[in-house]
């Protein structure tokens, strides 16, 4: 199995096996030796690519099982993606029993609430809604040391650039930061400059 190469925990490596992972995309084979060391990059790849498992095989081997508040943030510009990042991220992460929890608009804000009281070491969200559980204190951050930001520049596309900026300043500064995006304009590279470590940038 040619992840065997990243050292992951059996757990993870089971889970790639059933999914029928045996080799790494591109995209993955260049951010998980980053990911895995815990350093920020800058992404610049198509949906199609693998950056989902690319981004959830780190995260389903750095969390802890044990921590019962959320430990990692994904934030994506749609409700669909939203959904399709907790399903990915649930089938990586089943033999460990992470727990991914997706909150996005149109659905009942109370259901979502009722999850993050369970242990949940995973949110995955679309900005407005998770903006909306960080200022009403339904999503605890304390914990948390990873934030994804997912299709970047769709984010930016859809006028969502403000929120993310007020969520990452809610956030620990001490945490990894990992940016994906099919195109990098100025806004988002500013974004980075601002709110990224000396992040790593890779290119498919
Ligand atoms: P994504 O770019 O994250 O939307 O992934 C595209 C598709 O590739 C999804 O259906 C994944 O399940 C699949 N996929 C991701 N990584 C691998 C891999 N290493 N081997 C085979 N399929 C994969």
């Amino acid at each position: 199995n040619g992840f065997q190469q990243y050292k992951l925990s059996p757990e993870i490596t089971d889970a790639l096996e059933r999914l029928h992972y045996t080799t790494p995309t591109e995209v993955q084979e260049k951010v998980l030796p980053v990911a895995l060391e815990e350093k920020d990059i800058i992404v610049k790849s198509q949906t199609g690519s693998g950056k989902t498992a690319a981004f959830g095989i780190p995260l389903c081997e750095l969390v802890e099982w044990k921590e019962n508040k959320p430990q990692a943030l994904v934030l994506t510009p749609t409700r669909e993606l939203a959904a399709q990042v907790q399903e990915d991220i649930t089938n990586i992460g089943r033999l460990k029993r992470i727990k991914a929890v997706a909150v996005y608009g149109k659905q009942p804000f109370h259901r979502q609430k009722l999850e993050l009281k369970q242990k949940t070491h995973i949110v995955v969200g679309t900005p407005g809604r998770v903006l909306d559980h960080l200022e009403k204190g339904t999503l605890t951050v304390d914990a948390l040391r990873y934030l994804i930001i997912d299709e970047a520049d769709e984010m930016l596309n859809m006028g969502f650039i403000e929120q993310v900026e007020a969520i990452i300043n809610k956030l620990p500064s001490q945490r990894t930061t990992m940016l994906f995006s099919a195109t990098l304009p100025p806004d988002i590279k500013s974004l980075s400059d601002r709110y990224m470590d000396h992040p790593e940038r890779v290119e498919i």
